[in-house]
Parts: C-alpha cells; structure tokens; sequence
C-alpha cells in the first residue's frame, strides 16, 4: 500500500516546512469498539487522513504530505518493510522541498526500526518516529498530541543532526537509546542510563544534549534487500543449548544471545555457542537486563571463544546492527567487536 495525501486540505502557509508522514499501522492507526478499553482492539486500521484531520493544529506548524506504506501491527513488521520504509526515506529526504519525514509506528518494535533508520538513513534532515498506547478511538487517545509533537520536532530547525529520533509522551529520544520499558501505560518509553535527548512541549522544542555515537551520514551501512540471518537466543536457569544447535543447524549468519545479568550464559548453552563460532557464526552477548553494559570479559568468553559484547545495545538492538554489519560485509570477532563499539 502506498498512495499519496497532501494534508491539511485547507491552506497552510507555503513558509512552513513540509514534512513527509510515513504511516506504517501500529496503535496510533488502532481502533476497539469500546472508548474505555484499551487492550482490546485492532491494530493499524485507521488511515494516515484520518489520523491527520484529529490533528487540525499540524497547518500551523507544517504542510504535511501523508503516505499510506503499511498497516501493520508492528510485532508482525517484516524486513521487506524494513528494506521499503528504509529506502521510502531516504528518497523523500534527498527531494528539494522534503524538509524532515515523521514515520507512525506501533510501539512494539519502535526501539528497533528506530536503529535501523538510524544507521541507515543518509540525510542529516530530521528523520521521526511516534506511536501511541490508546487507540485512536480511546478515551484520552495519546495519538494526535504524539503526532502533533513529532511533526513539531521534524519541522525544528535545531532537530537537524540529531539522528533519528521519537517523539512520544513530550519527550524525545534518541534511536539509539529508546526502549519500551511499559506495556501499558502512555508513560511506555525510556532511555536507560543516558535519558531523553530533549522534550517537545506546547510547540517548543529543546534539546539538552547530543548523540556522539556516529549515524546516519557518519555510517558504513545502506539499506538493501540483503538480510542475513541473525536470531536471539535467551539464558535462564536450567536452559538447554536446543535452540542454538537448531539455529546453526538451520544456516543462521549471527546469533544474539539475551544474558542473564553482565552478559552471564548458562554453560550448556555457551558450550553451543562455542561450536556454533567454530561453524563460523557470530555470536554476539548481549544482556535481558535492560540497562547498564555488557563488558568484555576477556578469556571467560569472548577472548577465549570468539564472541562479541553488545555493549548498551539490547538484543533487539544488537541484532539489527549485527544485520547490518554481516550484509556490509564485517567478519570475524575483531572487527565485529569495533563495529559494536563505535555504533
Ligand atoms: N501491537 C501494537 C503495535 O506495536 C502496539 C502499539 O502500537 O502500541 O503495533
């Protein structure tokens, strides 16, 4: 799906900048039978126009051009939308007259769309992403504010160079950094361990500091249609190493494992990670805490046996960059390692 609105119907000024809105489904496009419940309802049925006209303040502060690329719920978001949203941007950014791209997401998978643009996109124009927790037809839907901030921050002149961002719940986040830490509340999102990049409050947009990991522009990777095949495993008392002979077993490139504390794997499982290094798989650890980082330890794993820390990146994260470094052609654990710890 992929037509083309220009919206808001009546005039805004052609001094505004113009911002391209991407809709991909998610919450934001929900809708339930019933105002008062918010978890019982259809993802990424409502269209971009009519998320746009709950919104009639976005003429003051942008024209806004809406096209319709998905309309998925974004658990079931794929990597051929991946490929399509990723080169969707970059083609509306390199256009004169494309003055920053807002995308509408479903909260699910944000965190990890976000990175991918984030080291993807070649624009230092502001690239956007929101979503919302209520369904567009809730009782105090968070959407339309969420929307309204996001096409706010993209039309600021001070969001150029920041990467990509979200916009959600006043705040903005960095790509790298953002992380679902609720699933219920429109309080959803955070930042572990570095905080917001800034807030977007009553049209005022303030940033208190900027992400020196390199992206966008400053990045070795372009999007294609070349996926490797990277997936997570998980650590946890009394696991089996099943899962990880199954993935080498089935051809995988990269494994993501999802530690227990610092980055710690259950020894079953870690003796099938060495075998699966030695079959010439990368392994990457990385940890199911959520916050804080995943050093290298050394001869306990990673010089002994190959593998790779994740650093600040969580799994999901650590995934789409070891994605994106296998099909850029990065190999081996020495220069995977520089990969993770320069992104
Ligand atoms: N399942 C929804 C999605 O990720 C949840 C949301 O948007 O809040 O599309």
């Amino acid at each position: 799906m992929n037509s083309s609105i220009s919206f808001p119907s009546h005039a805004a000024s052609d001094t505004l900048p113009c911002i391209a809105v991407l809709a991909t489904g998610g919450t934001i496009a929900g809708s339930a039978a019933d105002p008062a419940n918010t978890s019982g309802y259809q993802a990424g049925v409502v269209g971009v126009e009519r998320l746009l006209s709950a919104v009639p303040a976005l003429s003051s502060v942008a024209r806004v051009q809406a096209e319709q690329l998905a309309s998925v719920d974004s658990k079931d978001i794929s990597l051929a939308l991946w490929s399509a949203l990723a080169q969707r941007v970059n083609t509306l950014l390199a256009t004169d007259g494309i003055d920053g791209v807002v995308i509408t997401h479903g909260t699910d998978t944000l965190e990890e769309t976000a990175y991918l643009l984030h080291l993807t996109v070649k624009s230092t124009k502001p690239v956007v992403l929101t979503a919302a927790m209520r369904p567009s037809t809730s009782l105090s839907a968070d959407g339309p504010l969420n929307l309204l901030n996001a096409v706010t921050v993209a039309a600021s002149a001070v969001a150029h160079g920041q990467g990509v961002m979200v916009a959600f719940n006043n705040r903005i986040h960095s790509a790298r950094d953002i992380v679902k830490t609720s699933t219920y509340t429109v309080n959803a999102f955070e930042s572990p361990e570095v905080g917001v990049l800034g807030w977007v409050q009553d049209g005022r947009v303030e940033f208190q500091r900027k992400v020196l990991r390199p992206h966008t522009v400053d990045t070795e990777f372009v999007i294609g249609a070349n996926w490797p095949h990277v997936e997570i495993v998980a650590s946890y008392a009394g696991a089996s190493r099943i899962a990880v002979d199954a993935l080498v077993t089935a051809g995988v490139r990269g494994i993501v494992v999802a530690g227990t504390g610092n980055g710690s794997i259950h020894t079953t499982v870690q003796q099938g990670l060495a075998d699966a290094v030695a079959h010439g798989v990368a392994v990457v650890r990385g940890s199911r805490v959520g916050s804080g980082h995943v050093m290298r330890n050394g001869a306990a794993s990673d010089d002994a046996l190959g593998f790779i820390s994740a650093g600040t990146l969580n799994p999901y994260k650590a995934r789409v960059l070891l994605m994106l470094a296998l099909a850029a052609g990065a190999a081996g654990p020495v220069v995977l390692q520089r990969v993770f710890d320069t992104y």
